[in-house]
């Protein structure tokens, strides 16, 4: 039996990876799915670990061979999940994260209806500077047209989040980890009421006060919900 995908967005720098460490720490059978891209090595990564590092050429023989779950051009690089990574969840029982933009999230939720869609945002766009800086002098690159693009990039990516199920304002880490763990639980149908009820606050349309505030801290309306 094929376990739950989680569908996991957020604006680069958010905090996405660091979440999803830490839920994985909290809850066990979760793999997480190992992308391809062809984009360079950045600090400590490993190829195999973060991503499959592969060329331009590679990656679009495995496009034309359909070797992908979904794939999309993200800042000038390709980034795709290869449906080996189902296979591999699948062989360990195991619920899957994959962690891709907005474009990608789209043809899974096409693709496969009953995954669970989660967006993370920060709270707001100066918490959001401040931690791309942060992290880019930790890797010793500080380079302010990245910092300026993924910052314009991340109020369209914003205006994408009504798509999703769940909205998950990371603020203070603990708590956003509570909070996803909660929702995964809710999926698994493993959840106490109170788990229930923590997850219930995160869905999108519930509109929650820290959701609307980080939403009108980065000038987004949303027409929808
Ligand atoms: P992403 O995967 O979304 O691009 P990262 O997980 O690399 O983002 O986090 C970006 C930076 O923000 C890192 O330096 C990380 O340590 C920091 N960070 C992540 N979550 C929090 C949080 N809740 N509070 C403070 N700093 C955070
Ligand atoms: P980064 O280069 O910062 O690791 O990731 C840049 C963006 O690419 C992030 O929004 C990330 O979610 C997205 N991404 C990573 N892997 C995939 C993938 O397999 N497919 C898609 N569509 N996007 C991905």
């Amino acid at each position: 039996m094929a376990g739950i995908l989680f569908i996991i967005s957020a604006p680069s720098g958010s905090g996405k990876s660091t979440l999803v460490n830490e839920v994985r720490r909290l809850v066990t059978g979760l793999d997480f799915s190992v992308s391809y891209t062809t984009r360079k090595l950045r600090g400590s990564e490993e190829d195999g670990r973060e991503y499959h590092f592969t060329t331009r050429e590679r990656f679009e023989q495995m496009i034309a061979a359909g070797e992908f779950l979904e794939w999309a051009e993200v800042f000038g690089n390709y980034y795709g999940t290869a449906l080996s990574a189902l296979d591999i969840a699948r062989e360990h029982s195991a619920d899957l994260l994959l962690d891709i933009d907005v474009q990608g999230a789209l043809q899974v939720m096409e693709k496969v209806p009953e995954a669970v869609s989660i967006f993370i945002l920060p709270p707001s766009p100066e918490i959001l500077e401040r931690r791309l800086r942060n992290r880019s002098q930790a890797e010793g690159i500080a380079n302010e047209s990245i910092i300026e693009t993924r910052l314009s990039e991340a109020r369209t990516e914003l205006r994408m989040i009504e798509d999703y199920e769940y909205a998950l304002v990371n603020d203070v880490l603990d708590e956003a980890a509570s909070e996803m763990r909660a929702i995964v639980l809710v999926a698994r149908g493993d959840a106490t009421p109170a788990e229930g009820d923590l997850a219930a606050q995160c869905v999108t349309g519930a509109r929650s006060v820290k959701l609307e505030s980080a939403l009108v801290s980065f000038g987004v309306t949303l027409a929808g919900i």
